[in-house]
């Protein structure tokens, strides 16, 4: 196993630490991969808790005091490219990180009566905000007679964006991705509940996807595969992260009426009165009764903005 086989790819001379990539995350126990192996590792308390140092999550890259026996300490946390954040619950604390350093946005969308290029539009301004590169996949494909009109709309209003329609259930279509999937390269679906991300992640896994359930029931860590925290090492040697976190967050877009600028919707994660809220039937949400409230803008300001560079998280929001 060797760090850069994950993406790493700054200067490895930290020692005494060592580079290495967060895989996983269970309870403030962190699973970490690094040169000298894999294990599970803990935050080193003063630098997190009174240093101010960045929270890590999956994907993150942090420097590590490793220990052979027992669990690693985590020192820092290194500068990250990308990253998806939301507000955190616990007080005093700022962002929540749910996935970091990753290269590709998949902004998934189904064939299937799901297609709305209103939702995409501000789908893809959460993506361009991030750091990662999106492309639009539209997922499928095999349930819509012919994909290329949507395809057609779709690069029309999005020029700049590359699009492509899949089909998890016959392959078709899937090849496209192979640029997306270079060795070291590490992807994220965005996309709301049912467009087939799982089913995505397990073409993409193939006759690995068995063994890593497997890996997980054992574990204990669950043994649904999405509802685990982590990043999978695809059989190509590209990484995609699947986190609850990144879930909710393409829930966000699901719900008609949540056109207003993100940065405030997702300030509401946290604040419903269930910590495990689905914001889809439960009482107290936050995130529906803001969908009630706010109107009309879209995040059209974002994205033609985008063409000039990634903008800082929440830029876009307050445009006019
Ligand atoms: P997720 O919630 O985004 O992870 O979506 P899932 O992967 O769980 O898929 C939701 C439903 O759509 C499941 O019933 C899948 O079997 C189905 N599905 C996913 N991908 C495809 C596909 O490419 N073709 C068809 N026909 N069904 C699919
Ligand atoms: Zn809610």
């Amino acid at each position: 196993m060797h760090i850069s086989d994950y993406g790493y790819t700054a200067p490895s001379d930290y020692s005494p630490c060592l580079p290495a990539r967060v895989v996983g995350e269970h309870r403030g126990r962190y699973q970490i991969v690094c040169d000298a192996g894999a294990g599970f590792a803990t935050l080193r308390g003063g630098a997190y808790y009174y240093g101010g140092e960045t929270f890590p999550t999956v994907g993150d890259f942090v420097l590590l005091a490793w220990q052979q026996a027992g669990d690693s300490a985590i020192m820092r946390t290194l500068p990250r490219r990308s990253c998806f954040a939301r507000r955190d619950p616990t007080p005093g604390r700022v962002a929540q990180a749910v996935a970091a350093n990753f290269d590709t946005v998949l902004v998934a969308q189904s064939l299937n009566q799901d297609f709305n290029l209103s939702r995409l539009e501000r789908t893809l301004a959460l993506a361009l905000q991030s750091g990662g590169a999106p492309v639009i996949l539209l997922t499928k494909a095999d349930l819509c007679a012919d994909a290329q009109p949507y395809l057609a709309a779709v690069r029309q209003r999005f020029p700049d964006v590359p699009a492509l329609a899949v089909s998890a259930a016959t392959g078709a279509g899937m090849a496209g991705l192979a640029p997306y999937l270079a060795p070291g390269r590490t992807l994220v679906i965005l996309g709301s509940s049912g467009v087939g991300k799982s089913s995505l992640i397990n073409a993409l896994l193939g006759q690995d996807a068995q063994a890593t359930a497997a890996i997980r029931a054992q574990d204990g860590k669950g043994r649904h595969t999405t509802t685990a925290r982590q990043l999978l090492m695809l059989p190509g040697g590209a990484m995609i992260i699947d986190t609850p976190g990144m879930r909710e967050m393409g829930l966000l877009f699901a719900r008609e009426g949540l056109r207003d600028s993100f940065a405030p919707v997702e300030e509401l994660i946290g604040r419903c009165r269930f910590s495990n809220c689905t914001h889809t039937c439960e009482p107290g949400c936050a995130v529906r009764r803001a969908g009630k409230r706010h109107a009309g803008r879209g995040a059209m300001a974002a994205l033609s903005g985008a063409a000039g560079g990634i903008r800082p998280r929440g830029a876009a929001g307050r445009q006019a």
